[in-house]
């Protein structure tokens, strides 16, 4: 692509099938489309169902309802080549180079064992690992592999530090030696990892433009370089909050009707609940009824509040009044 053409924005919604979208949900994907929206970009639907066990029949169906009854629109057809599941050979080809390129190592380590460090310290996802299995011989991973199947783990180099600026977080600095070690990128059962996979998938598409809940944030320095390593620039990165239940415990069932489908036969109406969702990030000053895209022109990162939303008595009351 030419200098003087910038590629054009593009972001996505990125939604694993594993149960039905929730408040919290919704309002990722509502920023993350208006964010593109506003900017004149492209907006791609991925269904992330790597996790092909995880994956709740139906379920892709029931987010592509979800989502158009919130009034947000893609602008891809949603064909199989936008489901994970379908795109492993891609993922393979990707493993592979990483491995011509002396990046992976195949790691042996059991569960057990793996618990059994953890009272080593503990990073983004769990302890951090020390490198048990990079020290392997040769003649030792082929003994080992007889025995079983290893994941794959991506060497960190001593001394790698990612930064980056993101849009809601601000500021991020890791050393991924102090938070992840090398991590795994292909586990046992041969499925690549989620790291791996949305890399893979956000080259492949174009995606230039991350926005989603702030659970991520800690596998955004991973993400950045495997894309470096690809030699991709990586997407700008924005984490917002999440929306959380009374208690302060990430949204559930156990929440109440905060499923949009039991929002929506509770007769809860698309528009009063994109005007709280905007509301509750700055962007309306009252929960008036309103829709996505009329909301286009109000969207800015900086009025998302740093801090997540507890969805308290109050506003579960605004949704059962209506
Ligand atoms: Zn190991």
């Amino acid at each position: 692509m030419a200098d003087s053409e910038p590629q054009r924005p593009c972001g996505r919604l990125a939604p694993s099938p594993t149960g039905y979208l929730h408040l919290g949900n919704a309002r990722s994907f509502l920023l993350a489309w208006l964010q593109m929206r506003n900017m004149g970009g492209r907006i791609i639907l991925r269904i992330e169902d790597l996790d092909t066990q995880r994956a709740a029949p139906n379920a892709a169906e029931q987010i592509v309802r979800d989502l158009r009854w919130l009034g947000l629109d893609w602008d891809n057809q949603l064909t199989s080549d936008y489901f994970q599941s379908n795109r492993f050979p891609l993922y393979q080809q990707a493993l592979a180079t990483l491995q011509e390129r002396g990046l992976l190592y195949p790691c042996f380590c059991s569960r057990k064992e793996l618990r059994s460090i953890a009272s080593a310290p503990h990073g983004a996802d769990g302890p951090i690992y020390p490198g048990t299995c990079r020290q392997l011989t040769h003649a030792q991973q082929q003994q080992r592999s007889q025995e079983k199947s290893p994941a794959f783990r991506f060497k960190v180099c001593p001394g790698t530090v990612v930064e980056q600026h993101d849009e809601v977080a601000g500021l991020q600095r890791e050393e991924l030696g102090q938070t992840t070690g090398d991590f795994i990128v292909a586990r046992a059962d041969g499925v690549v990892s989620y790291q791996l996979a949305v890399v893979v998938d956000d080259i492949a598409m174009g995606v230039t433009h991350v926005l989603r809940g702030d659970d991520l944030l800690g596998s955004a320095p991973r993400q950045i370089l495997l894309h470096r390593t690809f030699g991709a620039t990586p997407p700008s990165f924005a984490h917002v909050p999440l929306m959380l239940g009374d208690d302060g415990v990430r949204l559930a069932k156990r929440h109440g009707a905060v499923a949009l489908r039991e929002l929506r036969e509770s007769g809860v109406a698309a528009q009063q609940l994109i005007g709280w969702l905007a509301w509750s990030c700055g962007m309306i000053d009252r929960p008036e009824p309103t829709t996505a895209t009329e909301l286009i022109s109000e969207f800015s990162l900086r009025t998302i509040p740093r801090e997540a939303t507890r969805l308290d008595a109050s506003a579960l009351s605004f949704f059962a009044s209506r």
